[in-house]
């Protein structure tokens, strides 16, 4: 479609419905530089008609598209998909980001309404078969109609997701895919009730005080008001992690910690009415059998073809080279802990609900950080200043400050991002304190994508969100070590979609899959605790002195503590999701000796539960992370992997950060990533770095 078509088709909606003078400023082209988003003339109410005009237009373009008369071409079929949904996706970009920082009212009803019209737009592109015919042509035919690269790339997603979406079945097993996809959705929505449920239902009712030795007044108080609030007497502990976990770290009496864990770890097992078993099973099941359906051998297969990994096998191999470093690591940890317990004259021998208490102590020992010596050294400025210091030094680019673009929220900065000759590149908007409308965590995320064809294109508009505390009039904005990570690593995925030089919306900036799109924002983590960059950017609040070296050190040695144990259950799981995504009969599955099995084909220490088992483990039966948990550790391996590079050429070497500039960060997904990958690195990601990083190997 192209865009003056468009244009002038809401144009003239707007002149039909447009009862007062004011125009809803979706519904009209940014007067703004670059597109910028007109957040000062946005009221909530603009939303809904904009999202009804959106899914109009998309439909009509859709229609367009299916019948036209021509012969397929990619100018003539996947270029206009392209553009589709134009209009739709600047709405949705704005409205959904606002959703999570300001929404009110009349935009939580607009989203309850938009959600059927979006997945009934979703089936009217991918049910419709003419626009499949049109590609499947291009598919069949793309080796010789003369497409670049990244056009290849951009058709075959096409295709798969169309292919994924059934379009090769024949009716009946249509039917049946639709069936299945059905009673998944069913499922995901039970596991996840069961799950919430059950972790809802437990509480652990203590009265006497005597029992909860080593607990802090802090901890004693929000107990005392958690049983309050359940109309108990004495003290309420639940399985939620900010109460659990430093439970089980104080708490002398061992079988109160023995309780809470066993509390935690038998969620959705206990026989009773939120058990998941049958619902693990099912789901796995069905999966199979839709993956069959689509000719794949296993769901792992299905899932698999689209990451970076390609296949499960990859995937496995990566997770067992990890783990043979990891186990030996946890063993030498139960070992040390093993120590302080005899030491201390305790008859027993360390259990699984023994863990926290005891590396408390060996924290405390040989690991202790005060973090309040460590905040005056990142105030919010410095540490933007030095992420953008080494952004500006590896690629070439400048931030400036700009003050003429209208924001959602007064505290809402904005910069633009220029090339070395002084272009365009992108604005950036950060909004980093915390606000009752705002949902916790961090993130990135596009008000406008970047394309570049046919002669329509646009440079991108990113923003990051964080929840800092509000700055006052005499302290400035004090970060601890892990938010000033956060800060370098959300700037990460922002570089990814400013720097983009793509065609293509479906393969721009951060349109990676998930085992490569965190390596892009986990390397800029380095950076920022890289001792010589510290050096640079880490100064005293008060006295601009730089950070004294005792406390980097202290810092990077924290960085060591338990690091057997968090790999052990990290890699636990996602090994545990790529097994049971692997197997090809589930007639005779059983979760408990199926994972039994995995634990003893693995030598799993029973001192160490996999961070999630199958019977809570939400990231794979509630949510996409499905045959994809391993993506965290496969990024990881990237991103050490990858800045293993600067540290071999130069931490800010210009020829190392133009490489990767152009290898990753403009490319998106739109060459092969492995190639990509090898290109910038010179060779295959190798575990080494990573494993060093974890001080799993010297
Ligand atoms: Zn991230």
């Amino acid at each position: 479609m192209n865009k003056s078509v468009i244009v002038a088709a809401a144009a003239a909606l707007l002149f039909m419905s447009c009862s007062e003078n004011r125009v809803n400023p979706f519904f009209e082209e940014s007067k703004l530089p670059y597109g910028a988003v007109e957040f000062d003339k946005i009221q909530s109410t603009d939303y809904m008609p904009a999202f009804e005009e959106g899914f109009r237009q998309f439909k009509a373009n859709i229609d367009q598209i299916a019948a036209c008369a021509d012969a397929p071409t990619f100018e003539n079929t996947i270029e206009p998909l392209e553009l589709a949904d134009d209009l739709l996706s600047r709405v949705s970009s704005v409205f959904y980001n606002l959703m999570e920082t300001d929404a009110d009212d009349i935009m939580k009803e607009t989203e309850e309404k938009v959600i059927p019209m979006e997945t009934e737009a979703n089936s009217y592109l991918y049910m419709n078969e003419a626009i499949f015919n049109r590609i499947k042509t291009l598919y069949d035919a793309q080796d010789k109609i003369g497409l670049t690269v990244e056009q290849q790339e951009v058709l075959k997603k096409y295709y798969r997701r169309f292919v994924k979406g059934g379009a090769l079945l024949d009716d009946k097993a249509k039917e049946r895919f639709v069936e299945i996809q059905n009673r998944l959705g069913e499922l995901r929505i039970k596991f996840a009730k069961n799950n919430l449920d059950e972790s809802n239902a437990y509480v652990l009712n203590v009265t006497d005080i005597k029992r909860l030795e080593g607990l802090s007044q802090d901890q004693l108080e929000a107990a005392a008001a958690r049983a309050k609030e359940k109309g108990l007497q004495g003290w309420a502990f639940n399985v939620q992690k900010p109460c659990w976990i430093p439970f089980l770290q104080t708490c002398k009496d061992r079988d109160l910690r023995e309780q809470m864990y066993k509390a935690y770890y038998s969620r959705g097992n206990n026989n009773n009415e939120f058990d998941n078993k049958e619902i693990v099973k099912e789901t796995l099941t069905l999966r199979l059998e839709l993956a069959n359906l689509l000719g794949y051998k296993t769901f792992a297969d299905l899932q698999l073809e689209d990451r970076m990994a390609k296949t499960p096998q990859a995937a496995y191999d990566l997770l067992m080279e990890i783990w043979k470093y990891a186990l030996p690591q946890a063993k030498r940890e139960r070992d040390e802990m093993q120590k302080i317990i005899d030491a201390e004259g305790g008859k027993f021998k360390l259990e699984a609900w023994d863990w926290w208490y005891y590396a408390e102590k060996l924290r405390k020992q040989k690991y202790d950080l005060d973090e309040s010596q460590l905040t005056p050294y990142f105030s919010l400025d410095n540490v933007r200043k030095g992420s953008f210091m080494v952004a500006e030094t590896l690629f070439g680019i400048k931030f400036k400050k700009v003050d003429n673009l209208p924001v959602y929220h007064p505290t809402v900065e904005t910069w633009e991002c220029l090339d070395a000759d002084g272009s365009h590149l992108a604005y950036f908007y950060t909004d980093c304190f915390v606000r009752p409308t705002k949902r916790q965590g961090a993130w990135m995320t596009n008000f406008t994508g970047e394309y570049n064809f046919a002669g329509n294109s646009q440079r991108p508009t990113i923003v990051n969100v964080c929840n800092f505390s509000v700055p006052t009039d005499t302290l400035p904005c004090l970060l601890s070590i892990d938010d000033a990570r956060t800060v370098f690593h959300e700037f990460g995925h922002a570089l990814h979609g400013m720097l983009t030089q793509c065609h293509y919306p479906t393969v721009s900036g951060t349109a990676t899959p998930n085992d490569y799109v965190e390596m892009c924002s986990q390397i800029m983590e380095h950076w920022a605790i890289e001792p010589a960059i510290l050096k640079q950017y880490a100064f005293h609040y008060k006295t601009g002195e730089p950070i004294p070296d005792a406390l980097i050190e202290k810092m990077q040695n924290a960085g060591h503590f338990n690091t057997g144990f968090e790999t052990v259950e990290l890699v636990g799981a996602a090994l545990l999701d790529m097994e049971y995504h692997m197997l090809t009969d589930y007639t005779n599955f059983n979760d408990q000796k199926f994972e039994d099995e995995i634990s003893a084909k693995l030598g799993m220490i029973p001192q160490i539960e996999y961070r999630y088992r199958g019977t809570f483990f939400n990231h794979i039966f509630n949510n996409d992370y499905c045959a994809g948990y391993y993506s965290y550790l496969w990024a990881e391996v990237l991103d050490c992997d990858a800045f293993q590079c600067f540290k071999e050429e130069g931490l800010l070497n210009k020829e190392t950060g133009k490489r990767y500039r152009q290898n990753i960060l403009e490319k998106g997904s739109s060459d092969d990533l492995m190639k990509l990958y090898r290109q910038f690195r010179g060779s295959d990601p190798k575990p080494e770095a990573m494993l060093r990083n974890r001080g799993l190997i010297k």
